[in-house]
């Protein structure tokens, strides 16, 4: 396994996993059409002898065959991502979430690769318990609201993967990523660490949605990408689906404050109702943390820092790459 492919390859995570992949000794190539991933999450990759990227649609089918059959293994990441991206535009929600990952895993199927798919901890939905393990039920609101179309797009995502391992002997491996955090993330859809971080070392409001009690656990990007490959590479990890995150959980005004604090920035914590935020109607997820046990079996994942160590790099990472006057 050898040469490793990336969807989405120049986003968030995507970007992460092709540097990781770098480190192993594995020739990278990379697809991603720029709509959330941009060309300066690689710049530092382009010029590795053994990464090489294309940027297209990801159904432009003959490319997307050629690109399969170069690889020995295929990491799936290309998806819409963000939660204001999703509520803004349900259709292209689930289509990209939909066909790519019926084209990648027919084309992978034929050609026999190996592939791993990401899908997301906004499957459990509104499950009420403290923690979240593979095998609990799914629990989504109405079709009325467009959030849920992420999480429904991502369950048919699952059960596709799962049928072609069970009917065409797909190697296929699913990873429920929690919200993970790192350098070069963007706020620009939603999330809520790059948004405090930007807004902290700016000296504009933190926005706190809600009252801020809702609470989050925050998996490190390279803990993931570390993650991610040693499960692909793992043949009982074929047909299964693991959570991928961090064990610590902590409320969103806590880290609000705690980004405040580390920054050492003067900007306010301004609490702004949800439906300003998202618009009306909107339902957020109370609590989200999810169960490690089966992912800790298989491979000994561990996460390699905590929150504080992590928020340390990733504003260190955002002085030095952001224009903003730090007050
Ligand atoms: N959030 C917040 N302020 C922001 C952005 C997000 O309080 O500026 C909250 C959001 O309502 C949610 C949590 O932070 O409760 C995590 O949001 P994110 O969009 O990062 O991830 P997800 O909702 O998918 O867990």
């Amino acid at each position: 396994m050898n040469n490793a492919l990336v969807t989405g390859g120049a986003g968030f995570i995507g970007s992460h996993l092709a540097e990781t992949l770098l480190h192993s000794g594995y020739a990278v190539q990379i697809i991603d059409d720029l709509s959330t991933g941009s060309v300066e999450n690689i710049s530092h990759l382009k010029h590795h002898s053994r990464f090489s990227y294309v940027f297209d649609t990801m159904m432009n089918r003959p490319v997307q065959l050629e690109l399969i059959r170069q690889a020995d293994v295929v990491f799936h990441l290309a998806a819409a991502v963000g939660v204001n991206l999703i509520v803004d535009d349900p259709v292209k929600t689930i289509e990209t979430n939909i066909k790519t990952t019926e084209l990648v895993l027919e084309y992978c199927a034929r050609e026999s690769k190996p592939v791993l798919l990401t899908s997301t901890s906004e499957v459990y939905g509104k499950l009420a318990q403290p923690k979240f393990n593979e095998g609990d039920d799914l629990v989504l609101g109405p079709t009325s609201n467009s959030r849920w179309c992420y999480a429904a797009s991502k369950i048919i995502d699952e059960f596709l993967a799962q049928a072609y391992f069970k009917d065409k002997g797909l190697p296929v491996v699913v990873v429920r990523l929690f919200n993970t955090i790192g350098p070069r993330q963007t706020g620009r859809y939603g999330m809520v660490v790059p948004r405090l971080v930007k807004q902290a070392l700016s000296g504009e409001p933190i926005t706190v949605y809600g009252d801020g009690q809702q609470s989050r656990s925050f998996g490190w990007v390279g803990d993931v990408a570390d993650a991610m490959i040693r499960l692909i590479g793992h043949p009982q990890a074929y047909g299964q689906v693991f959570n991928v995150g961090h064990s610590d959980e902590i409320p969103i005004l806590q880290l609000a404050q705690m980004i405040k604090e580390k920054t050492q920035s003067s900007s306010p914590i301004e609490f702004v109702p949800y439906d300003h935020a998202y618009g009306t109607g909107f339902e957020d997820i109370p609590r989200r943390l999810p169960d490690l046990k089966k992912i800790q079996q298989l491979i000994g994942y561990q996460p390699s820092l905590d929150l504080p160590a992590m928020l340390d790099r990733i504003i260190a990472f955002s002085r030095q790459h952001m224009e903003v006057p730090v007050t």
